[in-house]
Order: C-alpha cells, then structure tokens, then sequence
C-alpha cells in the first residue's frame, strides 16, 4: 500500500482509506463490516473516514468495536461535525461526542461535514480549540468551493486546513479544474468520497472490451483497482471507498501498488472528461 504526506503534515498516509457510511448497522451485516473493516487495517488501510451522522452515531460506534483490539497509534480516523451542530459550543460538543462513540480520546481529522448556516468563523475558532486541547490533531472542511476554503483558512489563522474531504469519482471530476491546483498548490490534501459513483459508471466500461477493463487486464488488476488508482494518480489525492465485505476491501486494497503510465491515465481522461457525463453508450 502506497503512502503519501497528508497536506503540510508529517503524516504519511496510504493513499487508499476506508468509507463507513450505511455500514450495516445490525445483525450479520455488521459482524461482515466489522471483519471488512479490520482486513482493511491488516492491508493497510488505517485511514477511516465516518461521520457523527452516519446512523446518527451508530457507525461511530461499529467503528469502534472494529478497532477496539487495534492499537490506536497505528490508526488514523476522521469524523466530521454536522453542519446544524457547527456553533463553537455545539462543535466541541459533538466532537466529545464522537470521540467517546469511538472509545478513543482523540481524532486524527476532524471536518466540518458541508458548509454551514452557522458562521463559519465559530467553527473554525471551535477547530482550533479542539486541536490546542489535543482532542484533534488536524482540521479540514468537506464540500467546500474554493471561496469557502479560503473563507475557513483566514478563521484558522496559525491552524493549517488540511483537507478538503469532496465527490470525486470519473463521472465527476469538476475539482480538477480550480479545487486541485489550489490544493496542490497550498499542500492541502483532497480526500475523494464516493470514488465508484454508486453504480453509474457503465458495466461496458467495466467489462474487458471497456476502458477501465482493457488497462485492467494488463496489469492482472480488477477495473475498480484501476478506478482507485486514477483518482490517486496525484500527490495531493487520497481515495476512500467504502466496501463492507473482505473481498471487497481485498479488491481495493490491491489499488494501492497499482501506478498507471501516462498513456492509460490519457486513455481515462478521454473516456471520462471533465466536467461532463461520459457519453455512456460508446464507453
Ligand atoms: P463508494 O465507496 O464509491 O461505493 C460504495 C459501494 O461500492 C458499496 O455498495 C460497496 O459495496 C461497493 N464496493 C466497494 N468496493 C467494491 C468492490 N471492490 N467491488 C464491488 N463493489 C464494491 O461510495 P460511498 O460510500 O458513497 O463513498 C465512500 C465513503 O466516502 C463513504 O463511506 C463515506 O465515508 C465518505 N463519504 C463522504 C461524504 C461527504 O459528504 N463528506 C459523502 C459521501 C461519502 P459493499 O458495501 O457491499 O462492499
């Protein structure tokens, strides 16, 4: 697994982590996560994304059970504060809460889940709070523009923003225009979500006469792995798929040694341009 430093950190983080939203909640479904969540680890993937909304909290506890006999040093784990939660009081609240549904007495990232109808700079003065008690270690925003993350860098002050957690995926690579050069260009790290588009990218792209299949098949690797593998092809990209069965987290765990050369991530970028839907019907 391929690790790379997470914005202006010291952090070296793989460049493939794991999603938890609509994890199964109960029953066999949540012992098959809970085992997906802890191969993950094993493979490398110890950065974890969830989020105080996910199940209202009950991901953050799954979450916890699957990591409870993993120490907590090796781990890296993200939660997100609810926009209507985002006052200064109400963040650091909802950050307590977070971190005693986890079991743990910190977070490593912690984001503002999307914009807020509260005032940003209460949020922000609410991060800093939180870093300088040691409960978090670094901030970041989620589904911000470029506006917004300029907005909450100037109420960080000294606080660097890490990460800017965005929809990323081949159908929808509008970030690439203004969103990643900024980042790269402020050593901000883009962690994308959602990188399989909830089934909507074609099954002939998929298949071994498409795109992602043909690159696939020439390095003994899976389309999805490909997937991953574009969406990380640079220094400021971490990808976090969310899968809550082992040989789905094995799957996507294999993207993270599978580098693509110039001339398939050429291939791709026709296939999936910016900006637009493919044209589905001629992938
Ligand atoms: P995703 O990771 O693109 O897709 C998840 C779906 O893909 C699940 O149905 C999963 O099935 C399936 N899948 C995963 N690996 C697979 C594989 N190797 N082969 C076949 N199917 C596979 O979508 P997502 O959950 O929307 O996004 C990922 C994470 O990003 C979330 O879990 C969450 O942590 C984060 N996120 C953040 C935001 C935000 O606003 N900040 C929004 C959305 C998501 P199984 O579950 O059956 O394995």
């Amino acid at each position: 697994m391929r690790q790379r430093r997470l914005g202006s950190t010291d952090v070296e983080l793989p460049i493939i982590g794991q999603g938890t939203w609509d994890l199964p909640p109960a029953g066999y479904g949540r012992r098959q996560a809970i085992a997906a969540l802890r191969c993950g680890i094993e493979q490398g993937m110890v950065h974890i994304d969830t989020a105080e909304m996910y199940d209202d909290g009950a991901v953050e506890e799954l979450l916890a059970e699957a990591i409870a006999p993993i120490p907590r040093r090796s781990l890296f784990l993200t939660s997100k504060v609810v926009p209507g939660n985002a006052t200064y009081d109400g963040t650091i609240a909802a950050c307590e809460r977070s971190l005693r549904r986890l079991g743990t007495e910190y977070l490593d990232l912690y984001l503002l889940h999307w914009p807020s109808q509260h005032p940003l700079e209460e949020t922000m003065r609410a991060f800093g709070t939180l870093v300088a008690s040691g409960k978090v270690r670094y901030v970041g925003v989620s589904n911000f523009d470029l506006d917004e993350m300029r907005q909450a860098q100037s109420y960080l002050g000294s606080v660097p923003l890490t990460v800017n957690q965005v929809l990323y995926h081949p159908l929808e690579r509008g970030i690439e225009r203004r969103l990643l050069p900024y980042c790269a260009q402020h050593c901000i790290a883009i962690v994308g979500y959602t990188p399989f588009a909830r089934g909507r990218i074609a099954a002939r792209a998929l298949s071994g006469d498409g795109v992602l299949g043909r690159i696939a098949a020439r390095h003994a690797a899976t389309p999805r792995q490909v997937i991953l593998a574009f969406l990380t092809r640079l220094p400021a990209l971490f990808a976090i798929p969310k899968a809550a069965t082992v040989p789905h987290v094995m799957e996507n765990a294999g993207a993270g040694d599978l580098c693509l050369d110039d001339a398939e991530i050429a291939q791709i970028d026709a296939a999936f341009p910016i900006g637009e839907d493919a044209p589905l019907a001629t992938l």
